[in-house]
């Protein structure tokens, strides 16, 4: 958990600075790990890799089914490497042992297979012939792109980037987070043991300053970015200067709607469960609870219960669903929206403090609001913690109203004895992502992102391929493409 390097043009080297930076357990409080801090020559040095490998490297011109052979092979090697990864982000972010295969390895290895299979079969050039006229439309990659990643899932995060984007043909240059900088070392080596040539993934973790850097560098042509909405629009101002390609995910403050004639007994311990997962510290978490009015306090008690009954602790006892929080300024961040929320006028049915049990370690338990009412900060604003709003609703047209009102739009949760009317109810969301009777995560074949205020563009299935080609025309004489 001592990492020296940085991994730059197929090869691991030494950083540019002196500076080391510790990695704190958010469990322990301790630091289990170290990692070199990135400065801007760090940065120059990994585009210049980039930069090459694409304008001369053979990356951009293989075939599509040999660049899938990489890609499935490095499918292969990842999924050898779970238990590495989910070891590493327990320790690095927090993340309970438990709920690692749902948000920091499940998506990884499969990520990369299903653009493997998906290059096999699309089509990146199309002949097009009317009369006279005549045209090749390809799809090229393109360019160079930096990837940058958030704290919560982030070698998840960082293959939704990589995978489309090297089916695409880009190369990478990866910015994990200064958080949770060591489970992205693992991806290195695997894509490096996968036979990914020299300079076409490079990782190079840091923080901000360093990342505001690579985004603004005139040799990347692209960001993928995950992360906060603030930082997000500051990322799309900055690349507007030189037109950089940009796709953002960002935050949401996603509604879980439930229906009049849904089962309660059921449903209720769904909700706050997904709600509570990763500790709340998920984009798409539905921390708003719309129910109906006349079953508010039914629906306030039942979520405590289930709030009540869940196992915060050590994230690396198999038995804990909750860990802590990832640093300490999230820990302050949380309570402040409880303590806001109080003054504002709601009431804490469960949770609201940090555990007793519990005397190191950034935790705060899983909590229940009551008497939110969905104009309030704490319903408006993402938190990004374990806190879920129980806001009542008058019916399917209320509910729907109170859910699109929020400037985010990400996930939507529809929850019924009837799918039909749920489909009917989830078509009306303004959110990218939305889902009847369950609390789907992402899966490889379909799209993900969002509406408003939660990004630009979508990642995984095979628009998220789309994030990384520029369409070009190339007219022809027609005698070229007949016969
Ligand atoms: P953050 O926005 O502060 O940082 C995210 C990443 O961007 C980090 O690697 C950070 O170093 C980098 N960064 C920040 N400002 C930058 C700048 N100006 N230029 C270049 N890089 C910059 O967010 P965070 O605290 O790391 O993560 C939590 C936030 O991420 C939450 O708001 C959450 O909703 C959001 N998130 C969204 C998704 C999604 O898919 N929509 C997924 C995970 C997290």
């Amino acid at each position: 958990m001592h990492r020296t390097r940085f991994y730059v043009d197929g090869g691991w080297v030494e950083p540019a600075g002196s500076e080391r930076q510790p990695v704190i357990s958010p469990s322990t409080e301790e630091p289990v790990g170290e990692v070199p801090v990135a400065v801007a020559a760090d940065m120059d040095r990994a585009v210049a890799a980039a930069r090459a490998a694409f304008d001369d490297g053979p990356w951009p011109r293989l075939s599509p089914a040999e660049r899938a052979d990489v890609l499935a092979r490095a499918a292969e090697l990842l999924a050898k490497r779970e238990a590495d990864i989910a070891g590493i982000t327990t320790d690095e972010m927090g993340c309970a042992v438990s709920q690692a295969p749902q948000a920091q390895t499940g998506l990884v290895a499969r990520t990369f297979a299903f653009y493997a299979d998906l290059l096999r079969t699309h089509d990146f050039e199309r002949p097009v012939v009317a009369g006279d006229r005549a045209a090749i439309v390809a799809q090229v990659p393109v360019g160079v792109v930096a990837a940058i990643v958030p704290w919560n899932a982030p070698v998840t995060l960082a293959a939704w980037k990589t995978a489309p984007a090297l089916a695409a043909g880009c190369t990478v240059v990866v910015k994990p987070p200064p958080e949770a900088p060591l489970s992205n070392f693992v991806l290195a080596e695997a894509l490096h043991e996968a036979g990914v040539p020299a300079g076409v993934v490079n990782v190079v973790p840091g923080g901000r300053e360093v990342g505001q850097h690579l985004v603004t560098h005139p040799g990347v042509d692209k960001v993928a970015f995950t992360g906060s909405t603030e930082a997000g629009k500051r990322i799309m101002a900055l690349c507007a200067d030189r037109m950089t390609r940009v796709s953002l995910e960002l935050g949401g403050k996603s509604a879980a709607v439930v229906l009049d004639d849904a089962d309660l007994a059921t449903v209720i311990p769904q909700i706050v469960g997904a709600g509570m997962h990763l500790s709340g510290q998920v984009c798409g978490a539905q921390t708003r609870v719309l129910v109906p009015r006349s079953r508010y306090d039914e629906v306030v008690d039942a979520a405590a219960a289930a709030a009540s009954g869940i196992t915060v602790g050590d994230p690396h006892d198999p038995a804990t669903f909750v860990g802590p929080l990832v640093a300490e300024r999230q820990r302050t961040r949380v309570e402040g929206y409880v303590g806001g929320a109080v003054d504002d006028g709601a009431s804490v049915a469960a949770g609201g403090r940090r555990p007793p049990h519990l005397s190191r370690g950034w935790y705060v338990e899983p909590t229940i609001l009551a008497g939110v009412d969905n104009s309030m900060r704490v319903a408006q604003e993402e938190i990004f913690g374990p806190v879920l709003c129980v806001i009542p609703h008058d019916g399917d047209d209320d509910a729907v109203r109170l859910a699109n009102d929020s400037r985010f739009g990400l996930t939507g949760g529809v929850w019924t004895g009837d799918p039909a009317r749920g489909l009917a109810v989830a078509r009306r969301l303004r959110t990218g992502v939305a889902t009847v009777n369950r609390n789907s995560p992402p899966f490889p074949l379909v799209p993900f992102g969002g509406f408003k205020e939660s990004g630009m563009g979508r990642e995984l299935g095979p628009e998220g391929l789309q994030n990384f080609l520029e369409t070009r025309t190339i007219g022809v004489p027609p005698s070229l493409l007949e016969g």
